[in-house]
């Protein structure tokens, strides 16, 4: 597999222009995240009622994948329940370090299948949905993929 086929259109078009990238005002949690390996930072700003992810919002730089990931993420846990988002990370950390067919469940997260081949990347890809994690159990500060 070349680099050409990880970086798809769908990862250079969240990674140029992701969504719901800025600040959110009055977050019920939020975290910094940072994959030293690549110097990828990410900061996650969350509003959470009723174990439902009302909106989320992230901040921050990196790498195609990294930007991407964090832009795909924000779409996939809006509006849905812990428990969900929780199978949504389940699955996606399986495609992105063991590969194989993507689970339905991910819908567009499929596209980073591609990620198991280079296993750099994997924490590019993986650095959204650790901090998530870190954000939704009140961990504040900075949550580092080393
Ligand atoms: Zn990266």
């Amino acid at each position: 597999m070349s680099l050409r086929d990880l970086y798809q259109d769908m990862i250079l078009d969240h990674g140029k222009s992701p969504r719901n990238f800025g600040n959110l005002a009055g977050p019920t949690h939020w975290q910094l995240g940072h994959n030293p390996l690549c110097g990828d930072q990410i900061k996650l700003y969350l509003v959470k009622h009723n174990n439902v992810v009302d909106d989320v919002r992230f901040e921050g730089s990196g790498c195609a994948i990294s930007v991407a990931s964090a832009s795909l993420m924000t779409e996939a846990i809006k509006g849905k329940k812990l428990a969900d988002i929780e199978k949504l990370f389940e699955h996606f950390h399986c495609l992105v370090t063991e590969g194989g067919a993507p689970s339905e469940a991910l819908g567009k997260l499929a596209i980073f299948s591609g990620v198991a081949a280079f296993p750099a990347r994997v924490k590019c890809a993986t650095l959204a949905w650790h901090t998530l994690k870190a954000a939704l159990a009140d961990k504040k500060g900075t949550t580092s993929t080393e």
